[in-house]
């Protein structure tokens, strides 16, 4: 299979650093947050696959939902005014669940086509509502919103933006409300400020007219598990109203029960004009993800379809087997995990508290199910690991032999995702795992 993979198999974000010398490490069983390698080696999945596999593995009856699904109908296209029994009623649950009025919902395959989506969407209400020239789009540094290109633009990881000539020039960014790095120090009011300042000053510049929208995660999850002060996507929701700039949460990590409730904005207290969702929404178990909508944006697109049609579908829109997943999922997320895993995640906060002392963890970070610390050389100065300590793929590889999956990141973040089932003892085999690791880095 080493072979094979080297000679055959693309993983455009790790082998072009050269892993691939290594070799592919590869899984073969799971059952609830333990994975199983080629070699036998049990782990726990720290990281819920890549933030995803919310509900754990080995559900049957999401098994049998496909299954049961693929059998009926396993394919049914959302163009020419068709659809399917699965999809239509994922849709119905959804914004039944979803907060305020985003009632309408356009499904994807992941996360990446659903903010190209809302891209197409925010550029077709704008011309619908005869302002076409507000076509430019911010986002904020350390974001994450896909690594297709016009997602990957509104991303500010610099490492998917090099050679592809992105981020394009109507792509702009604010800084990162970066509490543990942040210039102007942690306080929570002191950085909801100042990101405010940032916003207004980045429209100024812009022009007021010109801006569609600004883009958010709740919680900055790839670039490095980065937690905004509480209050901080309200305000930033207030000044866009404010402006009339579309707000998009971006929940594709955040979502379902990742942070505690089906959606992290339920907690901030905000109702933007769009969500999007991937990863939770099926828990991994088939692609699909999704575009929520308030109803004032769909009117407005909807009113104005007659007059300046734009083209936007995938072939597996409302996927039939993926909206059945969904259905499954979002029964066993309310049958218990979403209040599993809020109790697990406080185990996990403690724990990874319970390490703040350990001389190379300067900061401990997250809410519910979603966490990090980040590895310094100094605490007190807050110094980044020297390169050469920090090799992510180091503390990748000590954990693996530890028999703990966790994500590794190159700025010395270590992040947390478990699925949701996590038992009491998962968690202390997580933290415990964790201390080894970091012990092993020191020596
Ligand atoms: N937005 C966010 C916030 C994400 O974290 C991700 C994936 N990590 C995406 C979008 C892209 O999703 P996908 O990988 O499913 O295309």
């Amino acid at each position: 299979l080493i072979e094979l993979d080297r000679a055959h198999l693309v993983h455009p974000v790790s082998s072009y650093r050269g892993h691939e010398q290594q070799g592919v490490r590869v899984l073969t069983s799971a059952k609830g947050a333990t994975v199983v390698d080629s070699r036998g080696r049990q782990l726990v999945d720290g990281f819920a696959g890549l933030w995803c596999v919310n509900a754990g593995y080995g559900h049957e009856s999401i098994v049998e939902a496909a299954a049961r699904q693929m059998r009926d109908l396993p394919y049914a296209t959302a163009y020419f005014g068709l659809g399917s029994e699965p999809a239509i009623r994922l849709a119905a649950e959804l914004a039944d669940r979803a907060p305020g009025d985003l009632n309408h919902i356009y499904f994807t395959l992941g996360g990446s086509d659903a903010v190209d989506s809302t891209v197409r969407f925010i550029r077709f209400y704008w011309h619908a509502r005869g302002e076409p020239q507000r076509d430019q789009f911010i986002s904020i540094e350390q974001g994450y919103h896909g690594s297709s290109t016009v997602g990957a633009g509104l991303t500010a990881l610099p490492n998917f933006h090099a050679g592809f000539g992105i981020p394009f020039d109507w792509q702009h960014k604010i800084p990162s409300p970066y509490p543990y790095r942040n210039p102007v120090g942690e306080d929570g009011n002191a950085i909801i400020q100042a990101s405010l300042a940032a916003l207004r000053a980045k429209v100024d510049t812009i022009g007021a007219n010109r801006v569609a929208a600004f883009y958010a995660e709740p919680i900055q999850g790839s670039g490095g598990v980065i937690v905004p002060p509480s209050g901080w996507m309200k305000a930033m929701r207030g000044l866009c109203k404010e402006l009339d700039i579309l707000f998009v949460a971006d929940e594709v990590i955040t979502g379902f029960g990742r942070t505690g409730p089906l959606f992290a904005c339920t907690e901030d207290e905000i109702v933007p004009d769009f969500i999007t969702a991937a990863k939770g929404l099926t828990s991994g178990y088939v692609p699909m993800g999704a575009v929520f909508m308030a109803d004032h944006v769909y009117q407005v697109i909807a009113d104005g379809a007659g007059t300046s049609a734009v083209g936007h579908g995938y072939t597996y829109s409302a996927h039939p087997v993926s909206a059945a997943v969904g259905l499954e999922v979002l029964k066993l997320y309310e049958g218990g995990l979403l209040e599993n895993g809020l109790r697990a995640g406080k185990r996990l906060m403690a724990g990874l508290e319970s390490l703040k002392d350990h001389p190379l963890v300067g900061d401990v970070r997250g809410r519910g199910m979603l966490a990090a610390i980040e590895l310094v050389a100094d605490k007190a100065a807050k110094t980044p690991l020297p390169a050469e300590a920090q090799p992510s793929r180091r503390i990748f590889d000590r954990a693996w032999e530890n028999g703990l999956v966790i994500r590794a990141f190159a700025n010395g973040v270590l992040g947390y995702a478990p699925p949701l089932c996590c038992t009491d003892a998962d968690i202390d085999a997580i933290i415990e795992r964790t201390a080894k690791t970091l012990d092993q880095t020191l020596e």
